[in-house]
């Protein structure tokens, strides 16, 4: 008998899946989401446009209302902007019409595993380099090294998950210049770090930056995300993208939410604080190390063995993220800033843990 699993390519069976394996726990705080929900105005405005629709009909072949709101969000223009089902699917979309056997696509780990995941599955040639010891962007080295290996495409994410960090719009620039392959720059924690780079897109037209609502936006669960690039990238992105990827309920969500963006911005805010607030906590509890954060998360060293930490931490109803099998963060466990309240949870069970473990700060070096 032929075996069905010869037709599957062999790059794809040597892969694992992308997977998530998360107990329910009463602290969630191991997907960045926004802890906080989406405000009560606009899901009621939502609701009232789509009961006003016919559900029976496609959306609009090209989501001209949401292209063009997007673009007056972003300050972008409508025509160079594609929106996707989450941004994963734009990620997917954008490597499918560039990347293919031979083709070498630069990146930068630890980092969002989804890229090398996809660029495998194409058959394309991941380049990989380490963050610095600190765990920040080498951007000199990645600016030699895309000469010096001809790369074709680097994929950027910044702030970047998991480790919280930015890329310097000085450092970005001169890459984008001195480079003339694309450089794919993933923002989908900017609106954590007040910063963007869409403004480049006006002068460099091989960069493509990619956004989320699925973060500050508060809509994770209706899966929206857009890319912003030149005109002539994305209409040739456009191709690979399924036609009507994205449904009216979350395509009228979008619109309505980046109408009332007001509502989000303090919320925004008031996790750009918690962030700060739950850094300074957590340096202060010996054992721990958290590295400084521009996101809604903070990666965190820890004394005790992450897979121990979590099983603690879950016994408490908390739920964060064990990253130790990412390179580089052996050592390591993600915290997303929750709410207020679940942030002083967090801080208290860390303290209770910290202090009462018997070889605090020994079993694993921190340095
Ligand atoms: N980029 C990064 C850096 C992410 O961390 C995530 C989600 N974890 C995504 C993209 C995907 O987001 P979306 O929900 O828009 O598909």
């Amino acid at each position: 008998m032929p075996n069905p699993l010869d037709k599957i390519k062999t790059q794809v069976k040597k892969l694992s899946a992308y997977t998530l394996n998360a107990p329910e726990c009463r602290v969630k705080i191991n997907q960045n989401e926004n802890p906080y929900d989406m405000p009560e105005e606009i899901k009621t405005q939502v609701l009232a446009r789509l009961a006003n629709r016919p559900w029976s009909r496609y959306p609009t072949f090209v989501p001209v209302d949401l292209l063009v709101t997007m673009a007056r969000f972003s300050s972008w223009r409508a025509d160079g902007i594609l929106a996707g089902n989450g941004s994963n699917e734009l990620i997917q979309a954008l490597l499918t019409v560039t990347v293919g056997p031979g083709t070498k696509v630069l990146i930068s780990e630890p980092t969002f595993t989804l890229y090398r995941l996809l660029i495998e599955i194409l058959g394309g040639e991941v380049i990989s380099l380490p963050l610095t010891s600190d765990l920040q962007y080498d951007t000199d080295l990645i600016k030699h090294t895309v000469i010096e290996k001809a790369i074709d495409l680097v994929i950027i994410c910044s702030p970047n998950n998991p480790t919280g960090g930015v890329i310097k719009d000085k450092d970005l620039i001169e890459l984008l210049t001195d480079f003339s392959g694309l450089v794919i720059l993933d923002e989908a924690y900017h609106e954590f770090s007040e910063h963007t780079v869409v403004p480049l897109l006006k002068q460099f037209s091989n960069l493509i930056v990619l956004r989320t609502f699925s973060k500050a936006m508060a809509m994770a669960g209706l899966r929206v995300g857009y890319l912003l690039s030149h005109p002539d990238l994305a209409r040739e992105i456009a191709k690979a993208k399924l036609p009507y990827n994205l449904n009216f309920f979350s395509l009228t969500a979008a619109i309505v939410t980046m109408e009332h963006f007001d509502l989000l911005a303090p919320i925004i805010n008031k996790l750009i604080a918690e962030r700060e607030r739950l850094f300074t906590a957590l340096s202060q509890i010996p054992g721990l190390q958290p590295i400084p954060s521009q996101a809604n998360f903070i990666l965190t060293k820890t004394s005790i063995s992450p897979s121990e930490l979590m099983a603690k931490l879950q016994a408490k109803d908390i739920l964060a993220r064990d990253v130790s099998r990412y390179p580089m963060l052996n050592n390591y466990v993600r915290f997303s800033v929750g709410t207020e309240k679940e942030n002083n949870e967090l801080i208290e069970t860390l303290q209770e843990i910290f202090t009462n473990h018997p070889i605090v700060g020994q079993n694993l070096p921190l340095n």
